[in-house]
């Protein structure tokens, strides 16, 4: 009887203990909210959300006002990716009397795309990098397939 008695007591007790445990961290984050709210009201703050450097929405490659880009169809980033997210269509095309390999389309399926980031480093040329749009609903799935080099661009002058 004693020993029943002690053991109801003990689990209130670990009971009680395991919740505190548990509150730990909401009661932080109650006593310190006026100075540290992580909370984003979105989508009220569409207009002005900017997302923090270290985050990941996509791969993209920048072109410049004339429509440049730094991609010069090496492959790198292709085979860098772990998972087939990313396809190099290449051509070649004769420059100063030399074959040279140009990209014909950077395909890539976000669909696919862990956001892991390995094709940035991989790429020798800084072609690419991670972009932040977040918002990346489709009803239709083949949209999710892009290509990222621009319609007409061309390598920029001096990127080998
Ligand atoms: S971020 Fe990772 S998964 Fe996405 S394309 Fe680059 S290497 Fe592939
Ligand atoms: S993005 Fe970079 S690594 Fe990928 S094909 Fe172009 S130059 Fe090569």
């Amino acid at each position: 009887m004693i020993k029943a008695i002690i053991q109801y007591f003990s689990d209130i007790f670990q009971g009680v203990k395991s919740l505190l445990t548990g509150m730990r961290v909401t009661g932080y984050y109650i006593a310190h909210a006026r100075k540290e709210i992580i909370t984003q009201q979105y989508p009220e703050n569409k207009d002005t959300l900017t997302m923090f450097d270290r985050f990941r929405g996509e791969v993209i490659m920048p072109h410049n006002d004339d429509n440049e880009h730094k991609c010069t169809g090496c492959s790198a980033c292709e085979i860098a990716c772990p998972n087939g997210t990313i396809e190099i269509i290449s051509d070649r095309v004769e420059v100063d009397g030399k074959k040279k390999k140009v990209i014909d389309k950077f395909i890539y399926h976000l669909q696919m795309c862990t956001m892991c980031g390995l094709c940035i480093p991989a790429c020798p040329t800084d072609a690419i990098k991670m972009g932040q749009d977040f918002e990346h609903a489709v009803f239709d799935r083949s949209k999710l397939t892009k290509i990222l080099n621009k319609p007409g661009s061309k390598l920029m002058k001096g990127v080998e």
